[in-house]
């Protein structure tokens, strides 16, 4: 079966409840923007960073290789992506997010909101 295109929200599927089982998560190869709310929760930043310097933060995250970016006007920090555009998150073996109960919110909303919402680009691994 041909995997709808992520980069083209056109070719995505209406979303139905259980399409994310078995599914290879063509949602978590999308650029994802996190609050600093979501970045404690994941547990690497800690309350009084985000609390002191947003801007220190968001370095000392770039240097780690968590966050490629941070925009001081939105606020968003946009999370790292590997070579393949999976998540940094994602296991790559299971297709299953490693941080799922610590989940940022844009990903706990997604397909609601998202480039086209009620629609993902979802296909079975295989
Ligand atoms: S944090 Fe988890 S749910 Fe969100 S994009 Fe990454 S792997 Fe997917």
């Amino acid at each position: 079966m041909k995997r709808p295109d992520v980069d083209r929200p056109s070719t995505w599927k209406s979303y139905k409840n259980d399409m994310c089982n078995g599914c290879w998560g063509g949602c978590c190869t999308m650029p994802v923007e996190v609050k600093s709310s979501d970045l404690v929760r994941l547990g690497v930043a800690s309350e009084d960073e985000v609390i002191g310097s947003v801007k220190k933060l968001a370095k000392r995250l770039i240097k780690e290789g968590i966050i490629v970016s941070y925009r001081s006007g939105t606020e968003f920090f946009m999370l790292q992506q590997k070579a393949n555009n999976d998540c940094l998150f994602l296991d790559s073996v299971t297709r299953l997010c490693t941080v799922y109960d610590k989940r940022p919110d844009t990903c706990r909303q997604f397909p609601s909101i998202g480039p086209r919402p009620g629609f993902c680009p979802g296909a079975p691994r295989k």
